[in-house]
């Protein structure tokens, strides 16, 4: 890896991110990706206390660090921009903010594509991202620029394999359970609408939280049980 790729993972990682990768997007569409050639993925994990509450259903605790967990994502991305930008380079930080999108439920650049460009981890049958590391209990933003950093290879499959867990689990029946590739389209495998409402429903009903707040697919996956083993 080079000085200058090896220097702003470990200033990443100072700052907070649990996961760094660096992505060659320029197989994506120019205005998709803020005209600039490499994703910068950064992940924060969940915190265990928290993946282990959410296992059978959503909790106030879940609910706060909803809002905690992607503020300070938020702020990852932009001192991390912050930091690319003092290297002499441009960068754009996805935050919550900056984010574009392209219907309801879909953003013009995911972060989960960046973050299967940046070789990070592969599209679980329940849509969230999962990881060798943290399973899906890891939560992505994003940086844009044009540093020359050195990209991975990218995932392009999944590594689901034949489990079911949260297609079996997932209380709104909205994972198919067909695996994800890089051809696939979301609505291919998931009903993101389906899992919205039913979640919306079961959050006001089970804790009074006027919002889709569910996360059992993040506190059932076999790879995330194995993550907090270690
Ligand atoms: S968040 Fe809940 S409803 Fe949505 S896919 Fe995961 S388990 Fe199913
Ligand atoms: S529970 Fe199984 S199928 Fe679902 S994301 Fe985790 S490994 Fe993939």
């Amino acid at each position: 890896m080079t000085n200058l790729s090896t220097a702003i993972k470990a200033e990443l990682t100072r700052l907070g991110a649990d996961m760094v990768g660096f992505g060659d997007l320029t197989i994506l569409p120019s205005d998709m990706r803020g005209d600039l050639p490499v994703g910068i993925s950064v992940g924060i994990r969940v915190p265990p206390d928290i993946v282990c509450g959410i296992a059978e259903a959503p909790t106030l605790e879940y609910w706060d660090y909803y809002h905690s967990g992607q503020d300070a994502l938020d702020k990852l991305a932009d001192a991390s921009a912050d930091f690319v930008r003092s290297l002499g380079f441009e960068a754009i930080a996805l935050t919550r903010n900056n984010v574009k999108f392209v219907g309801a439920l879909r953003s013009a650049l995911p972060y989960k594509t960046v973050a299967t460009r940046a070789g990070l981890g592969w599209i679980g049958k329940c849509d969230l991202l999962a990881t060798e590391q943290f399973g899906t209990a890891v939560w992505f933003s994003a940086i844009l620029t044009d540093a020359p950093l050195d990209c991975a290879k990218p995932i392009t499959e999944s590594k689901c394999g034949d489990c079911t867990v949260c297609r079996d689990a997932c209380p709104a029946g909205a994972i198919s359970g067909k695996l994800w590739n890089v051809e696939l389209d979301r609505d291919g495998f998931f009903d993101a609408a389906k899992c919205a409402a039913v979640t919306k429903v079961r959050a006001n009903e089970l804790i009074g939280v006027d919002y889709p707040l569910c996360g059992k697919c993040i506190a059932v996956c076999p790879r995330t049980k194995q993550a907090l083993l270690n």
